[in-house]
């Protein structure tokens, strides 16, 4: 499943997964249907045990319908070529995706060191199961010398996630592989922002990446989905070993879902990174506005390091606004071309007022009473946005 880089990625996302020739007739379809099947059938014993031997090689090997047949290989196969990876491997939700990749490293008396700014849901996954495990977990900014505070005789493994959940706090991601391995961790990264595309962590040192499918590579909002890859052999046997005893999978018609968001993914990547730098610039320009989170954009903290180890940006800003409360409630209410809602990386452009209890444990902030708005910015016209903005603004000012 190795990825073949002698064209560009734009090409192989095209050309993954191209459904076999029919022998009788010689003809085949342009898209790879959705191949769904509980379990499979051999031709004959030997194909079995061929199938087994390579199996228990850790090798993908299709013996029953959980690991599915040519619409998930497509789909991994496009994991790695946009992670660079030798092996992808599906989950149902990219949650599911970051419980698979934390399951597969460690053991009860481990201690995990977790960036301040991941995902929240991770804190949860803490909070009711890891504990539960005997495995620790402690939470830091992800700079080499606030991990380095951190440090126990049990630390196994780094979770990090850049740009950061909600501010898009642009790690180091090289700096941060290189002390993973100076103190013998694992580094593993969620990657969610990047999707492989425009920021692959996997090629500056980390040694899993994290991938809510569920975003910009499905697409459209309309599955959910993660993957979790790896380039080292170990690791790969891990997560192999772990995605099988947990049962992980997914449906066929997801992954033919997402292998169909994928074709696309070039183009709507840049588009939402072109429409939302115009935001950034409509934003800049406003006196409500005290700051814009967003790399690609000149005045963020992490843009050098974003010009450094990305190739491109997507739809995500978070914009904080000298608004109280309430006026940034009646701002977020007054927007008509936004929804109202959580996730993102689909065609549309949605809108969430980030509560500050959630924004608490990042240092990355800086607490004042401004509202944090966080914004998606989808495929409608610009010049149609903004004029949402302008009036949902003033809306806002008539307090
Ligand atoms: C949405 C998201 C997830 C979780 O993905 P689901 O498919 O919704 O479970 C994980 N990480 C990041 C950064 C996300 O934005």
């Amino acid at each position: 499943m190795a990825n073949s880089s002698s064209v560009h990625l734009d090409t192989q996302l095209q050309h993954a997964g191209t459904a076999p020739f029919d022998p009788v007739l010689g003809a085949a379809p342009v898209a790879l249907p959705s191949m769904r099947t509980s379990t499979v059938r051999f031709q004959n014993l030997d194909a079995l045990e061929r199938a087994q031997t390579d199996k228990a090689k850790g090798e993908r090997s299709v013996t029953y319908g959980r690991v599915g047949m040519d619409t998930h290989a497509a789909l991994e196969q496009i994991f790695c070529d946009l992670e660079g990876a030798d092996r992808a491997f599906l989950a149902s939700s990219g949650l599911g995706a970051i419980t698979l990749a934390l399951f597969s490293v460690l053991n009860s008396g481990d201690h995990v060191m977790v960036a301040d700014c991941a995902y929240g849901p991770v804190r949860y996954l803490d909070k009711t199961v890891l504990g539960r495990m005997n495995i620790e977990v402690s939470y830091s900014r992800a700079t080499v010398a606030d991990l380095a505070d951190q440090l126990r005789p049990n630390t196994r493994v780094l979770y990090v996630e850049s740009p950061g959940s909600l501010l898009f706090e642009m790690l180091d991601i090289p700096a941060l592989a290189a002390f993973a391995r100076q103190h013998n961790l694992i580094l593993a990264t969620d990657n969610t922002w990047g999707s492989g595309y425009v920021y692959r962590p996997l090629d500056l040192g980390a040694d899993i990446s994290v991938v809510a499918g569920t975003k910009y590579v499905g697409g459209h909002s309309d599955l959910m989905l993660g993957a979790v890859m790896a380039k080292d052999p170990d690791i790969i046997r891990r997560l192999n070993d772990t995605h099988y005893a947990m049962g992980y999978s997914i449906s066929a018609d997801d992954a033919w879902l997402a292998i169909r968001g994928a074709r696309t993914l070039p183009i709507r990547m840049r588009q939402t990174a072109e429409h939302a730098l115009e935001i950034c610039r409509f934003l800049a320009g406003r006196a409500e506005v005290a700051r814009i989170f967003h790399p690609a954009w000149a005045d963020d903290p992490g843009h050098a390091l974003w010009q450094r180890d990305c190739t491109g940006s997507n739809g995500m800003l978070s914009v904080e606004l000298k608004l109280d409360n309430a006026a940034a409630r009646r701002f977020v209410d007054s927007l008509t071309l936004f929804g109202i809602g959580f996730s993102w990386g689909g065609f549309e452009s949605l809108v969430q007022l980030v509560d500050h209890a959630a924004l608490r444990p990042h240092g990355y902030w800086q607490p004042t009473d401004n509202a944090i708005v966080r914004l998606h910015i989808g495929l409608e016209s610009p010049q149609d946005l903004i004029a949402d903005m302008t009036r949902a603004l003033e809306m806002a000012a008539q307090g």
